[in-house]
C-alpha cells in the first residue's frame, strides 16, 4: 500500500512563490486538500487531481479539523497521493506538525515541503528588511489568537528588542497595543500592517505602536493580514524599488 500524504505549503498567495518541490508534489497528486488561503491559481500544476476544499477560517465556515485529517487518511490508505495544500508555511501556525504526528501514527508516510511564511513575504513586499544590519538583532513570529484565550507575555517581547511579526492580529488589534505598551514598548514605535501579502490586492498601512488601532479602523484592515512591529517597519528599502511615496528611504551603511 503506497500511503502518503505531502504537507506543502503554497506561499502566501503569489503563485510564483510556490517552490519547485510544491509544484512536483502538486503534478504527482491524485487527491488536493485545500485550505482557503491557498490561491486557487496554483492549481494549474495539478489539472488531474480530485480538489477537496477544505477551509477552516477563524471564526468563519469550517471543516472540523478531525474531519480533514480522518479525509486524508482514507486517500491516502486507498493509495492515492494526497497533497495537502496550506497557505504559507505549512508549520508555522499551519497545523503541519500535528497533522504530520497525526498520520505517521497510523502508518501514513508524510512529507513536509515548506512554503513561504505570510509574514516573510509581507515585509520583503512592502520592502522591508526584517533582519535589516544595525536595527534588527532578529525576529520574533508570534500569533495573537491562542486555542485557550490566554495572554502573550507581552512584556517579555515588549522589551525583547526582536521585531515581531504578528499573524491573526486583526481581531486582537487592541490587546496587542495594550500589551505592548504596557510591557514598555515606546509608543511610537513604528507598525506596519499588511493586507493581502503578495497578492494584486495587497495594501499597506503604517502607523505606529500608540495609534495602530485607530489607523487600521481607518484604513479598514482586514483578515488576512500580518503585523510588523519594529524599527524596521518604519522603514522601505529603495533597493527593492519599492521606495514610495512618503515612506522613509534607508540608506545601508555598509
Ligand atoms: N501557515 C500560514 C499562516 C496561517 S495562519 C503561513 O505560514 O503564512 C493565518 C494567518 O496568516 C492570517 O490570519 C494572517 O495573519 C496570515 N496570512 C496568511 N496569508 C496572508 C497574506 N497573504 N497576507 C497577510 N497575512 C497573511
Amino acid at each position: 500500500m503506497n500511503a502518503k500524504v505531502w504537507l506543502v505549503g503554497a506561499g502566501p498567495g503569489d503563485p510564483e512563490l510556490l517552490t519547485l518541490k510544491a509544484v512536483r508534489a502538486l503534478r504527482e497528486a491524485e487527491v488536493v486538500m485545500m485550505d482557503d488561503l491557498v490561491n486557487p491559481a496554483v492549481l494549474e500544476h495539478c489539472p488531474q487531481a480530485r480538489v477537496i476544499r477544505v477551509g477552516k477560517r477563524g471564526g468563519c465556515r469550517s471543516t472540523p479539523q478531525a474531519f480533514i485529517q480522518r479525509l486524508m487518511l482514507r486517500h491516502a490508505r486507498q493509495g492515492r497521493c494526497v497533497v495537502r495544500l496550506k497557505g504559507g508555511d505549512p508549520c508555522i501556525f499551519g497545523r503541519g506538525g500535528e497533522e504530520a504526528d497525526w498520520l505517521a501514527e497510523r502508518g501514513v508516510e508524510v512529507e513536509l515541503v515548506n512554503g513561504i511564511t505570510a509574514g516573510l513575504a509581507g515585509a520583503t513586499r512592502c520592502g522591508i528588511p526584517l533582519t535589516l544590519r544595525g536595527v534588527s538583532r532578529g525576529v520574533t513570529l508570534v500569533t495573537a489568537h491562542t486555542q485557550d484565550d490566554s495572554e502573550l507575555n507581552w512584556q517579555g517581547l515588549a522589551q525583547s528588542g526582536m521585531t515581531l511579526v504578528v499573524y491573526m492580529g486583526v481581531a486582537r488589534l487592541k490587546a496587542i497595543q495594550q500589551g505592548l505598551l504596557a510591557g514598555g514598548m515606546d509608543v511610537d514605535m513604528p507598525v506596519a500592517m499588511i493586507e493581502n501579502a503578495s497578492l494584486p490586492g495587497q495594501r499597506e498601512c503604517r502607523s505606529q505602536l500608540g495609534r495602530m488601532d485607530v489607523d487600521a479602523a481607518g484604513f479598514e484592515l482586514k483578515s488576512p493580514a500580518i503585523l510588523v512591529i519594529g524599527e524596521v517597519a518604519g522603514v522601505a528599502s529603495n533597493v527593492l524599488g519599492l521606495n514610495e511615496q512618503g515612506l522613509q528611504a534607508i540608506s545601508c551603511k555598509s
